[in-house]
């Protein structure tokens, strides 16, 4: 599958070539201003079927969900039911104009009242907004949340929020963007937060403290309770990172647990496929102490069910001390609706044996790898584990060619290099969609790359052997984006000349 010329559509373009029929136009012509329009437009020409072949062809060479195992930590494509695309798709809710009236939009508004009701429980807190757009966005908001909650007592010294540096990396950005100081603790020998640094750390300065759970290690912190306890009797607030609450669901409750405030990525726990920057929502649940302060708007019954109306009447609201608006108009409501029909389906019963079997597979991967791998943490992980991709023994292979000779088995890479404190780091999620089988065959495919690396080390550094595109320059990519499909005439470089990644 190396660049055959199909692959290059401006290279199969005729001039005259049309791949469209449209009928006559039944309307006055009318002048678009010139502005708008452009004499010079250099479009490929070609037919109705060499435009289908074409983007066929391009989308079968990417490694993906719908044609590989996928075990990509931390932002794993998890399970995106077809069926919830349908669901976001039915007119009622696709059409449906962000500007109609409240009256005129009660059913999309009973959807979202019933989702944030179902997240509330889920995590055990009792109030919730949909309005973040991303996980981050979520975040800025939880930690805004907390810096209003403090301002509004007058406690305007604490400045300070503690970050363990098992956190995703977005949660010490989240910090600085909010305007607050991040303190990095360190982990103990187990993976879990050091408690003697967090005593230390303890004092009136402190706003509260934004704990990953899972830790990007896919760790569970065993002194989840000390921890909260501890930053509680210092005044500060907690907040959980529950992007990857799909290791947690009915079997953990973060508000019960102690958590003020966190945030959900339904993109990730909840249906919608995510990746390639589409829309995403993050979704923030909160306390009693905190869920005033939640962005608006927020879906809420107006008016209960009475004589005049058998069913609630739902409005938007912006909670009394809310932080504002974080995202126009409700958030991205097609990913409400996704949520919705994930969850509805599932039931409270199917959510937990969602969990309990992706901390079944993760365990089972990492058992079963754990003998020819480096396990840095090797005890039980939640719904992913982490590894180091290098042994002495190999000198000069390092985890991202392993990732790329994974490619050649049809399995699509971990994550690599995160998280950052540890070495070569291969981050492994399998999720709990994957059979017996598949999990198995990644294994045998896994533990032939560590005897690779050792007697053919060659296979592993020239890999991926039959990808379109072998190892791309990231730096070079990222400092020269190319978004036109009609390349540079100098971009096609022969795979010996393109630099390695680092
Ligand atoms: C993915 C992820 C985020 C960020 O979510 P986005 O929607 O990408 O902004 C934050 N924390 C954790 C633990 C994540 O896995």
């Amino acid at each position: 599958m190396n660049n055959t010329p199909e692959s290059l559509i401006y290279e199969i373009s005729v001039p005259g070539r049309v791949g469209v029929n449209l009928p006559d136009c039944d309307v006055p012509k009318a002048r678009l201003p010139a502005e708008l329009t452009r004499d010079e437009l250099d479009l490929p020409e070609v037919s109705e079927l060499q435009v289908v072949r074409h983007f066929v062809n391009l989308s079968q060479k990417n490694m993906a969900i719908d044609r590989n195992f996928y075990p990509l930590g931390s932002c794993t494509m998890k399970y995106n039911p077809k069926l919830n695309e349908d669901m976001a798709r039915l007119t009622g809710f696709a059409q449906l104009h962000p500007l109609t009236d409240e009256a005129g939009a009660q059913g999309a508004l009973a959807l979202m009242h019933t989702l944030q009701e179902w997240l509330a429980e889920i995590a055990g807190f009792t109030g919730c907004s949909m309005a973040p757009a991303a996980g981050a966005q979520g975040e800025l908001a939880g930690i805004l949340m907390i810096r209003a909650f403090h301002r509004d007592r007058g406690d305007e010294k604490r400045t300070k929020i503690l970050v363990p540096n098992s956190a995703h990396g977005t949660n010490p950005a989240t910090v600085t963007m909010a305007g607050l100081t991040a303190v990095e603790l360190p982990s103990d020998n187990r993976g879990n937060v050091d408690l003697e640094a967090l005593r230390a750390a303890c004092d009136d300065t402190i706003a509260g403290m934004m704990i990953t759970v899972p830790s990007t290690l896919g760790l569970f912190d065993s002194n989840i309770v000390e921890i909260i306890q501890l930053v509680h009797e210092c005044g500060g607030l907690m907040y959980m990172d529950g992007a990857n609450m799909n290791s947690l669901l009915g079997i953990v409750k973060p508000g019960e647990l102690g958590f003020d405030v966190m945030h959900y990525n339904l993109h990730k726990t909840f249906s919608t496929p995510h990746g390639g920057g589409g829309p995403g929502c993050g979704a923030v649940g909160a306390n009693d102490r905190l869920k005033d302060y939640l962005p608006g708007p927020i879906s809420a019954i107006v008016e209960p069910a009475g004589e005049k109306n058998p069913a609630p009447l739902y409005g938007l609201v912006t909670p009394v001390r809310s932080i504002g608006r974080l995202k126009a108009f409700q958030g991205n409501f097609g990913m409400h609706v996704r949520a919705y029909a994930y969850i509805a389906a599932y039931g409270g019963e199917g959510l937990r044996d969602v969990s309990k079997y992706a901390v079944l597979n993760a365990n089972y991967v990492r058992a079963s790898l754990n003998d020819v791998y480096t396990v840095p943490y090797d005890r039980y992980c939640a719904h992913e584990f982490v590894m180091e991709g290098h042994w002495k023994d190999a000198p000069g292979i390092h985890a991202l060619d392993i990732a790329k000779r994974l490619m050649d088995y049809n399995f699509h890479p971990p994550t690599n290099y995160f998280p950052l404190i540890v070495p070569e780091a291969l981050l492994i999620e399998p999720t709990e969609t994957e059979d017996k089988a598949t999990l198995d065959a990644f294994i045998e495919v896994m533990r032939k790359i560590a005897a690779e690396a050792k007697s053919q080390p060659d296979l592993l550094h020239d890999a991926p052997h039959d990808a379109p595109v072998g190892r791309v320059d990231e730096v070079r990519a990222a400092k020269q984006l190319m978004l036109c499909c009609r390349p540079e005439p100098d971009w096609r470089r022969s795979k010996a000349d393109a630099p390695a990644t680092t």
